[in-house]
């Protein structure tokens, strides 16, 4: 058997993980940044309790909070400014994937000098600041993840920045902020691990360990579908479908994610359709032709979501997305050939050409 594992980031899960290891800020550095979005962390209770714990070991702090959703490279690089003004010498990023993927590059930029055009070819060196990260959506796995996915305009796609270096050195799980979500984001979010879990058994880079992570993750998250559906999230399920994003970010640090996720990033670009939501729309399709392939693989998914055949799960993800946007096949063949250049498309264990690609387009959006 050959195995190559490697995961760093401290990982502490439960209620109350922040203010019960508030020490653990103080192995970081002397002065923190918080990254945040406008407004969540204010209210779900994440930001207090950081600044509490900060506030416990005397360490001082500064807030950026202007990260948007699908963040951009200018707002990272003014994060970076302002983290060096200040002279901050660790990043705590609390909230979805947003803050904390914008986290990780400002971590990068923090400590050395960047020209744009390098960020997304990796040329930069192996400085990066001590990052602690708070998820407060279940979904991008980023607490665990060496990535950080930027729209990137001049490809008019979403690149990501990949370097061991970007694994957080810390993060705190605890799925009491996830209370405040609203059910659209939730759904949108769990699917993304879903899709993470899914996508990481079909790369190239599977491995046994990664698989049964994987399989552990896709039976958390398939646990929660019935309350998806009903909409009442109970607490226990808020946990584990903390638990299942978080397996499915350690999944995909090793496998990387495949076309699902090339394809998906282009309906976020040009029709801003939430990231999870534009996997869980494209993900049936995908597992069809996959299916034909390696339908023991699909069966083992299958199985571990108590579902029966691939129709049965794209039924299921009809009815947790509802309506779908309107897509022209012209716009569809323009994703594709962009699809077809991401280097996650290459990942697939089963490879996906043009025509297939496409087809998934059509099938996913009803034409
Ligand atoms: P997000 O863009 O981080 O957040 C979506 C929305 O949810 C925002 O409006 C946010 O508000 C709100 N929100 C966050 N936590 C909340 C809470 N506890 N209660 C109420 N509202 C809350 O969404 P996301 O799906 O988590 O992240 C998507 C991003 O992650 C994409 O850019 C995607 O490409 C990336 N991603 C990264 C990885 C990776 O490995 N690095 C993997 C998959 C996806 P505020 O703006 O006010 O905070
Ligand atoms: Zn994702």
């Amino acid at each position: 058997m050959n195995l190559n594992f490697y995961m760093p980031t401290k990982v502490i899960m439960g209620e109350d993980c922040i203010l019960k290891n508030a020490g653990l800020f103080t192995t970081l550095g002397k002065k923190a940044m918080l990254v945040t979005g406008a407004n969540s962390a204010k209210v779900n209770g994440s930001q207090d309790d950081v600044i509490k714990a900060l506030e416990s070991v005397h360490i001082p702090y500064i807030i950026y909070d202007k990260v948007m959703s699908n963040p951009t490279v200018p707002c990272v690089y003014e994060g970076a400014r302002v983290a060096k003004e200040n002279e901050v010498d660790f990043i705590i990023a609390i909230g979805g994937g947003s803050p904390m993927d914008a986290g990780k590059a400002m971590a990068l930029l923090a400590c050395q000098d960047i020209k744009e055009e390098d960020i997304f070819l990796g040329k930069f060196s192996e400085q990066v600041l001590p990052m602690a990260f708070v998820p407060t959506t279940a979904g991008t796995g980023s607490e665990v993840t060496p990535y950080s996915i930027l729209t990137n305009d001049k490809a008019q796609t979403k690149t990501s920045i990949s370097t061991p270096k970007l694994f957080p050195t810390i993060s705190f799980l605890d799925a009491k902020y996830m209370d405040s979500l609203s059910l659209t984001t939730t759904i949108n979010t769990a699917i993304d691990a879903l899709s993470h879990a899914v996508e990481g058994m079909i790369s190239v880079r599977a491995s046994v360990l990664s698989d049964a992570l994987a399989l552990e993750s896709i039976r958390n998250i398939a646990s929660c579908f019935e309350e998806l559906q009903d909409g009442k999230i109970s607490r226990e399920s808020r946990e584990k479908l903390l638990y299942g994003s978080m397996l499915a970010g350690v999944v995909i640090s090793h496998t990387g994610t495949t076309a699902v996720h090339s394809m998906g990033y282009s309906l976020t670009y040009f029709k801003d359709i939430d990231h999870g939501r534009a996997n869980g729309l494209l993900l049936g399709g995908f597992l069809e032709f996959v299916e034909k392939s390696k339908p023991e693989l699909i069966l083992s998914m299958l199985n571990a979501m108590n579902l029966n055949s691939v129709k049965e799960f794209s039924t299921l993800m009809d009815q947790l997305f509802g309506e779908k946007e309107e897509i022209t096949v012209e716009e569809m063949e323009n994703y594709t050939t962009i699809s077809m250049k991401a280097k996650n498309i290459k990942n697939s264990s089963v490879e996906p050409d043009y025509q297939v690609v496409l087809d998934i387009y059509k099938k996913s959006f009803g034409k």
